[in-house]
């Protein structure tokens, strides 16, 4: 470190070169911490379902409870390690895309086929908790995607404008295609989002108000699974939103 600093100050090839290096070690420093952060979230993820788990194993153990008693503490048990299993799929999901592991397999895909088939599975789901699912996708798109998933990505954005939303409210998926891309914007009426959280959204484990998320079963991993998958397929996702107003989360395609 110091003895690259002497020469960082240098106007020559020799400055340029100590302030790359510079550069490069300043980056690996980042990395480093943003790796620590980030075992330390899993191992607060992991633990806190553990918790819960050993805790009311301990009660059923320990007390004389009644059925129902029993019956309400081993549905928290079960639904705490359903959590743990949904966490532990998605962190795994997440290393082997960081090895390169995961391969999408690409094929021409009727865009109107696929969106309809999510819609018909999901509205009722919708209408249960009182929010009203539109789509719209004119009929002659295709896209070369990996169906499977591609809608693994749409699944996941459009659980979050389920889990975020209140009833009363509604949910637009639209699709649109101009020269260079195809856009498909999913919009909610639901929380909306912090301005200041926004741009950590698709932050690994990153929730926004940890509880409510907790409390509405996510993962925090949703988001970065599906940037990963937009972004294999040469894509970007962002996401625009308004506390209180709501959240619209647009996928670009680029056209092949
Ligand atoms: P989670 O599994 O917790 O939903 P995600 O990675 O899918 O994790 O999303 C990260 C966080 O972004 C969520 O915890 C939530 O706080 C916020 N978020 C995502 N989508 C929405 C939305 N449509 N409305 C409000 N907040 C959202």
């Amino acid at each position: 470190g110091q003895r690259v600093e002497l020469y960082t100050e240098r106007k020559d090839e020799l400055g340029e070169l100590a302030a790359s290096i510079a550069d490069l070690s300043s980056e690996l420093e980042h990395l480093k911490t943003a790796r620590n952060d980030f075992l330390g979230s899993i191992s607060h993820e992991l633990r806190t379902p553990l918790t819960y788990i050993k805790g009311y194993a301990d009660i059923i153990n320990r007390q004389d409870l009644s059925k129902d008693e029993i019956k309400e503490y081993t549905a928290i048990i079960r639904e705490e390690t359903e959590h743990l299993t949904l966490l532990i799929k998605n962190l795994f999901e997440l290393a082997k895309m960081d090895q390169n592991k995961f391969s999408i397999e690409r094929k021409q895909i009727h865009l109107q086929v696929l969106i309809n088939s999510i819609a018909h599975r999901i509205t009722t789901v919708f209408a249960e908790k009182g929010i009203a699912f539109s789509w719209q996708c004119p009929d002659d798109i295709l896209v070369y995607i990996d169906a499977e998933r591609f809608e693994q990505v749409l699944i996941n954005i459009l659980d979050n404008a389920l889990k975020y939303s209140s009833e009363d409210s509604s949910v637009h998926l639209e699709v649109c295609q101009s020269a260079e891309s195809t856009e498909i914007t999913v919009s909610d009426q639901g929380d909306g989002i912090p301005e200041k959280d926004v741009p950590f959204l698709f932050d690994r484990l990153y929730r926004v108000e940890k509880s409510r998320s907790r409390n509405s079963g996510g993962t925090g991993l949703g988001l970065a699974i599906s940037k990963e998958i937009v972004e294999a397929h040469g894509g970007t996702i962002q996401i625009e939103s308004e506390l209180n107003k709501g959240t619209t989360v647009i996928i670009k395609l680029p056209m092949e």
